[in-house]
């Protein structure tokens, strides 16, 4: 179940010997997360994991000692801005040097993963480059840089797993957390560097899923979104046999008492199976909110994109799902101008959208990921083109999410508040279809369910009021009361992808 070993612990080159000031206590850590949840997790584990070295994490780079850039190699050019980054980072740290102060910087996430000892050569003002599969060493890396050593690479798929390896205590930042149950991808689509830079599938054993929200809960923690590459490929079997899926996993998170949502992204249309289809339909705690991505709506494409499932078996998925919960709200990626994609094969993109009706979508242009199948295809589609077909479907997407947002003016819903608001007075939270819902509310209610009536939309978000102000609501997570006949399905989340696009 666990990845192949590729490689030694880690290399390192010798470097000039430095300063008192990484034996002290107080230093700072600053890390920059770029791309999906997946890195926000990571961030969160390598914060906790550096923790006992001294390091308490800071907001801003300027005063850091330790610099992390957690990146990801999904959007297009990733590489080039972390290299841009590299180069301000660069005179920072040139700075430091002239007042006697060391800065440590490290290279972590999926560029990391690609690009290797490559960073090191292109970038010296780097100290460590590690891969996402080994940030439990980072305490072993950044005493070594401290040390003095440079050039510190890592980028192994460990035999270990990592997180046996990580502080049992979670580092809670809010009442809503997220936690990787499952990470890299077996499924290759030709557009996606995530089965090379996340290696094979693995699923975390279900018992130390279930110990780590206990504790998450324990914490505070009132929402839990599982994440994975392939979230509902997860697949866990004991011993004894004793097999889990996404769904009875689920199922045992439901029992834990005080949790009372449950999310889990990103999702394959191929992995959805009955129980996870029954799940949404049973469990209250399920959230109606699923990130179901199609990338297109052309056969002819979806066969190109190594995607293993054509239009007509997603639509039927999407009338299981909405049949078992008839609220749920859908959401997509897509990716228009895929190599040998015409103006019929993109209409097909556009009708799909029309009848599945997103609450919200993801969408990106095309562009080749070195290594992966799709950038060696010909027939690659026009700049131009790419980019009018990308401005016609975010409009229709738009307009989807936007009527979404107006059937829910007037409808009284569960909203979990997370954090204070940007106004004096006022609270941020989630409605159960992942809008953000900002909410006249005290202080004091950070952490509870309250419920609340949507009064209007707001660019980026719902504005809502407290029905009744109650310190806690019960864990309930009955579908939203609908005060109008408006239709119940569709949403409008802002989680971001963990797949590709
Ligand atoms: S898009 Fe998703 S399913 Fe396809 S290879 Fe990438 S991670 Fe795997």
């Amino acid at each position: 179940m666990r990845r192949k070993v590729t490689g030694s612990k880690y290399q390192e080159r010798s470097g000039p010997r430095e300063p008192a000031r990484f034996h002290e206590l107080n230093k700072k850590l600053f890390i920059k997360s770029y791309g999906c949840q997946m890195n926000v997790y990571d961030t969160q584990r390598m914060t906790e994991v550096v923790e006992p070295l001294g390091y308490q994490s800071v907001d801003s780079p300027d005063d850091a000692d330790l610099i992390i850039l957690n990146t990801c190699h999904i959007r297009e050019k990733a590489a080039e801005k972390v290299y841009s980054e590299l180069g301000r980072l660069r005179q920072l740290k040139a700075q430091r040097s002239k007042v006697g102060r060391r800065l440590i910087i490290g290279v972590a996430g999926c560029v990391a993963q690609a690009e290797g000892a490559e960073m090191m050569r292109r970038a010296p003002v780097i100290d460590m480059v590690f891969g996402p599969q080994v940030y439990h060493r980072l305490p072993d890396m950044v005493r070594s840089a401290e040390a003095g050593n440079r050039n510190i690479l890592d980028t192994d798929f460990p035999a270990e797993d990592k997180f046996d390896h990580l502080p049992k205590a979670r580092a809670l930042t809010g009442p809503a957390a997220f936690l990787t149950i499952q990470e890299g991808c077996d499924k290759f689509c030709t557009f996606c560097v995530v089965p090379y830079t996340r290696g094979a599938e693995y699923s975390r054993p279900a018992d130390k899923i279930i110990a780590e929200a206990e504790a998450l809960v324990a914490s505070g923690a009132r929402e839990v979104t599982l994440l994975g590459q392939n979230v509902n490929a997860y697949h866990d079997e004991t011993a004894q046999g004793v097999v889990t899926g996404l769904a009875d996993l689920c199922t045992r998170l439901a029992s834990i008492d005080r949790l009372e949502r449950i999310r889990y992204t990103t999702s394959h249309p191929r992995d959805m199976d009955d129980a996870l289809i029954e799940a949404h339909g049973t469990l209250v705690q399920l959230m109606p909110y699923l990130h179901l991505p199609i990338q297109s709506g052309s056969d002819r494409i979806l066969a190109a994109m190594n995607r293993q499932h054509t239009v007509e078996d997603y639509l039927s998925l999407v009338d299981r799902i909405r049949a078992a919960r008839p609220d749920i709200a859908l959401s997509s990626d897509f990716i228009v101008g895929f190599p040998g994609e015409t103006e019929a094969d993109f209409e097909a993109t556009l009708a799909i959208c029309k009848t599945v009706k997103y609450a919200q979508a993801y969408s990106f242009k095309y562009s080749p990921r070195p290594g992966t199948p799709g950038a060696a295809l010909d027939d690659q589609v026009p700049e131009d083109v790419k980019s009018r077909r990308l401005a016609e479907l975010q409009a229709l997407i738009i307009c989807h999410q936007s009527e979404f947002n107006e059937s829910c003016v007037g409808r009284v819903m569960p909203v979990l508040l997370e954090k204070s608001g940007r106004l004096g007075g006022q609270m941020l939270g989630r409605s159960p279809y992942l809008q953000s819902v900002h909410v006249a509310a005290s202080a004091d209610l950070l952490g509870t369910i309250q419920q609340v009536r949507i009064d209007d939309v707001k660019p980026n978000s719902l504005g809502g009021s407290l029905l009744a102000p109650a310190p806690v609501v019960p864990a309930t997570m009955a579908p939203a009361v609908a005060s109008d006949s408006a239709a119940e399905h569709s949403k409008i989340p802002t989680l971001e992808s963990t797949h590709q696009a």
